[in-house]
């Protein structure tokens, strides 16, 4: 199955030619040509399944094709949860849509409105927004969303989770009756059922392999290692296994800052990224990863919700995660849409319940590596 399968017009499937992607993923194959049909959706895949494109690559084919019957009116609005994701959101429309006239912008709330504003004021067809920042946009009159063509809830388990329920009903209320609307969910609650009964007239359902089974495809070894030898035994590895690109998770925002400053005295380039640092420096962290300037990121995982790395060799749990969920979530940022990658985890004796944990969710050994310097 090839993207023109899909009766994706040439400039997406050049663009797409351009990014590397050969295959669509299940969930692409699935839900592109109900997409494409006009249909309402709900889909049921977590980030890293290919979703983003699953429903940015029909939106920009349905607009471009439409042509504008609305003016200067948005015409697609595309609903995250946080900034990070809203970010990524934006950067996949830039990169499938580089060869349509299609404009599009992402607004957030914690940096400044002015710039979104201008923006706004230039034209949008496609808006990516996190709730509040729209709402208050919409509020001053700088965004109308009654022309809405095409309607996107990205996430809508997590926007629940955090407490956007009350922003996404304000929301709702304000876009037209008549448009085709797409909403994607990680898991499904019962909230999100009666929110999709609302939402979505005659949706299709698509759904793609769940949580416990994106571990399949990534290679998962563990080191068991004394606290005091973490440090020393993250350098070795990386150094070791020639590993050039790692998101390393820890627990606390202290460990992050601790451990990236001790690779970067060992000379290793590495950044950390946490809550407690301004958006600036989180996106700077961010970019310098993805351009491969940062060799190694070190994160908690508030931070690293919804940090999307192209082609992410090697994830390291330099600390187990009490929550075997967490695990495979982690893991789950390497070896994505098809392509294989390595989770390596350092366990002491105390962490040793929570890997147990683990293997009994992913219901699969991990190998230990014995061969190390700081065995015990
Ligand atoms: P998402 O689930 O949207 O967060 O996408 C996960 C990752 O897979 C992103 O880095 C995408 O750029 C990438 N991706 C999406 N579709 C494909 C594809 N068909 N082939 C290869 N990579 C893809």
């Amino acid at each position: 199955m090839t993207f023109s399968d899909l009766k994706l017009i040439e400039p997406l499937t050049n663009a797409l030619a351009k990014k590397g992607y050969q295959t669509p993923t299940p969930i692409q194959q699935k839900a592109i040509p109900h997409i494409l049909d006009g249909k309402d959706l709900f889909g049921c895949a977590q980030t890293g399944t290919g979703k983003t494109a699953a429903f940015a690559l029909p939106i920009l084919q349905l607009l471009y094709e439409r042509r504008s019957i609305s003016g200067n009116q948005i015409r697609a609005l595309i609903l995250a949860p946080t900034r990070e994701l809203a970010i990524q959101i934006g950067e996949n429309f830039s990169a499938y849509g580089a060869n349509l006239n299609l404009r599009h912008t992402v607004v957030f709330g914690g940096v400044s409105q002015v710039p979104q504003a201008q923006a706004m004021r230039k034209g949008v067809d496609i808006l990516i927004a996190t709730p509040g920042r729209l709402l208050d946009l919409m509020s001053q009159g700088i965004i109308r969303i009654n022309q809405i063509e095409l309607f996107v809830l990205d996430e809508a388990d997590r926007m629940l989770d955090m407490g956007f329920i009350h922003d996404i009903k304000k929301i709702l209320s304000k876009l037209p009756a008549q448009k085709q609307t797409l909403l994607f969910s990680a898991t499904l609650p019962d909230e999100i059922k009666s929110l999709a009964d609302g939402l979505l007239q005659q949706p299709v359902r698509v759904s793609v392999t769940p949580v416990s089974s994106a571990a399949e495809a990534v290679k998962q070894s563990v080191y068991y290692v004394n606290r005091e030898n973490k440090r020393p035994l993250l350098h070795h590895v990386i150094v070791e296994n020639h590993i050039d690109h790692a998101l390393v998770f820890t627990r606390t925002k202290r460990g992050a800052d601790r451990i990236a400053k001790d690779l970067n005295k060992r000379g290793i380039k590495a950044e950390s990224i946490h809550g407690d640092k301004s958006q600036g420096a989180r996106e700077r962290a961010l970019k310098g990863f993805k351009e491969r300037s940062i060799r190694i990121l070190v994160a908690t995982d508030i931070a690293s919700r919804g940090i999307d790395v192209d082609k992410l060799s090697h994830v390291i749990n330099y600390e187990i995660p009490e929550l075997a969920e967490t695990y495979v979530h982690r893991i789950g940022r390497t070896g994505r849409a098809g392509e294989s990658g390595t989770a390596i985890s350092f366990c002491t004796s105390e962490e040793q319940p929570y890997m147990r944990d683990i293997i009994k969710l992913i219901n699969k050994n991990i190998e230990t590596i014995k061969s190390h310097p700081f065995n015990n």
